[in-house]
């Protein structure tokens, strides 16, 4: 039987991991990248003797399998590290993802109560969503509530993405945003 034959165009990490993939179900792969080195946005560029990068190099461990296949690859490349983000709101930083301990104690009591009133009621309603959120700023007040999305993460999200938050897909919040785990849900 002739190889089944596979041509994927652009060596950025999707191309990349396409490429992964198909080798693994036994097609004959070809990459084809423009530029004279592949990572695409995740590129890293040699210049003199150094190397430089465009930015962080880090993956979310939500995907178990896939940082499995990827240290598969990388062997003890890969560094695991603990996340250690903090947003700044009032001028008090707080730890992210949001740990509802921490807004408790320190965000003023009126925002408090607001966002707490705003989480349970996203709680108490998501049962009843019959239609999937149309966008990120949708996605994300069904999981936290209006209140906290203005205060903690409109700002953030759009400066982060540089685009208006109800721009970006809601499948971007099934991806990429941490949830508070029963615990502090309860
Ligand atoms: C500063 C910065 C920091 C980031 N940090 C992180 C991070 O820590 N963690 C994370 O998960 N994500 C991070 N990202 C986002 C991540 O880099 C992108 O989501 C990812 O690179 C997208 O991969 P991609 O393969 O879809 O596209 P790209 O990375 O854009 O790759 C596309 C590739 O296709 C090539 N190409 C395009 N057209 C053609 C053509 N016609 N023929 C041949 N080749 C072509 C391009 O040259 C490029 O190499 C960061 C991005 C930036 C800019």
């Amino acid at each position: 039987m002739r190889p089944r034959k596979a041509v994927i165009l652009g060596g950025g990490p999707a191309g990349l991991y396409a490429a992964w993939t198909l080798l693994q179900l036994g097609f004959e792969t070809h990459l084809i990248e423009r530029e004279p080195v592949i990572g695409g946005l995740c590129a890293s560029l040699p210049a003199g003797l150094n190397c430089y990068s465009h930015g962080t190099h880090a993956f979310h461990d939500a995907d178990v399998k896939f940082l499995e296949e990827f240290r598969s690859l990388t062997g003890n490349n890969a560094i695991g590290k603990k996340r250690q983000v903090r947003i700044q709101l009032g001028g008090q930083l707080y730890p992210y993802p949001l740990r509802g301990i921490d807004l408790w104690r320190n965000l003023p009591v009126e925002l408090a109560i607001r966002c707490l009133c705003g989480f349970g009621g996203a709680l108490l309603a998501a049962p009843f969503h019959r239609d999937r959120p149309g966008n990120a700023e949708e996605a994300i007040v069904r999981l936290y509530g209006r209140t906290l999305y203005e205060a903690m993460f409109a700002d953030y999200t759009q400066r982060f993405w540089g685009m208006p938050v109800r721009e970006i897909s809601a499948e971007f919040v099934a991806q990429r945003m941490p949830r508070f785990n029963p615990a502090e849900r309860v």
